[in-house]
């Protein structure tokens, strides 16, 4: 890498699919990484693959008291945050059948447990004026299907938050990026998804397919985890990074279909639209 050499990583989710993924990449770069992971068996796992530059830690995200002093031991082990990448999980489910517990858990988890590494890493990098925040949010955080609103609702509030804060950082010289991926083969649509009961039959319609389809999409997806990895690790070293990065052609296209779809839609109300301002002479 041209821009970060030596860095030190902090990758949660390091136990599976893009976490794993970069996790490995770095390694492979010559970086450090320390890797949250929920269970003592990932932990081990984890640090056998690099000794000595591999660290685990035990972290769920929805502990955030935890976060301060495993930021701090972070600090006082290596010195340095040069890059923080954060993870997340799936809810499937339609708003009116999926309880609030399981939005609550949806934001503990992919938004604030996010937020509060975010603000913990934040004073270190600060003081060195330098580091790069990967917040790996979805093509789910701009563009949205039925069925998963709670998860956009996530996504598009992480989006929300970490654009804001690329621009309150960047006298400081630290980078944010949202990183936003299409379909990637990972344990997302598999074990790590979770499922809302359903029970109102009106919906069998609508999401009995998206059911399906996500089901047998499992395992099959167009996104290479390895190549999502390195394509993160391109934008690191990059001059200057985006504050967004579509991942997968997939991605692409959704994306680019829903800006379309809003600009066309702003046209057809344009006049409506800029119809509210106050007169003139009221001015
Ligand atoms: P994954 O293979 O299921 O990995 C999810 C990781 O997050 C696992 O390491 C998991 O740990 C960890 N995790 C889940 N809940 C956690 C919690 N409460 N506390 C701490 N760690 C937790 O899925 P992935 O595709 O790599 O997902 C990574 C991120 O990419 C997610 O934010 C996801 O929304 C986003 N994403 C994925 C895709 C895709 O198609 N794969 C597309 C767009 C966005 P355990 O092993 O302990 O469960």
């Amino acid at each position: 890498m041209g821009r970060l050499r030596d860095g030190v990583f902090v990758v949660t989710g390091v136990s599976s699919g893009l976490g794993r993924a970069l996790a490995r990449e770095a390694l492979a770069a010559g970086h450090r990484v320390v890797g949250t992971v929920r269970t003592e068996d990932a932990l081990v796992e984890f640090e056998r693959s690099a000794p000595g530059r591999a660290f685990g830690r035990r972290l769920d995200l929805t502990d955030t008291a935890a976060v301060p002093a495993l930021v701090a031991g972070i600090q006082r082990h290596l010195g340095q945050v040069d890059v923080l990448v954060n993870a997340g999980y799936g809810h499937e489910g339609t708003v009116e059948e999926s309880p609030l517990s399981e939005l609550r858990h949806q934001m503990e988890v992919n938004f604030f447990g996010t937020v509060a590494l975010t603000q913990a890493v934040l004073p270190l990098m600060r003081a060195r004026r330098r580091g790069h925040i990967l917040t790996v949010t979805s093509m789910g955080g701009i563009i949205t299907l039925p069925g998963i609103a709670y998860y956009h609702a996530s996504k598009f509030a992480l989006e929300g938050l970490f654009e804001s804060l690329g621009k309150e950082l960047r006298t400081f010289g630290i980078h944010v990026t949202c990183v936003e991926p299409g379909g990637f083969r990972t344990d997302w649509a598999g074990r790590s998804l979770v499922r809302s009961e359903r029970h109102v039959a009106d919906y069998d319609e609508v999401m009995g397919p998206i059911r399906k389809a996500r089901l047998e999409r499992h395992g099959n997806q167009l996104g290479d985890p390895a190549k999502a990895a390195r394509a993160m690790l391109a934008v690191l070293d990059a001059e200057h990074p985006p504050a967004h990065l579509v991942l997968g052609s997939d991605a692409l296209s959704l994306v680019r279909e829903k800006l379309s779809a809003l600009e066309r839609e702003m046209t057809t109300w344009e006049s409506l639209s800029a119809s509210t301002d106050l007169d003139k002479g009221e001015r």
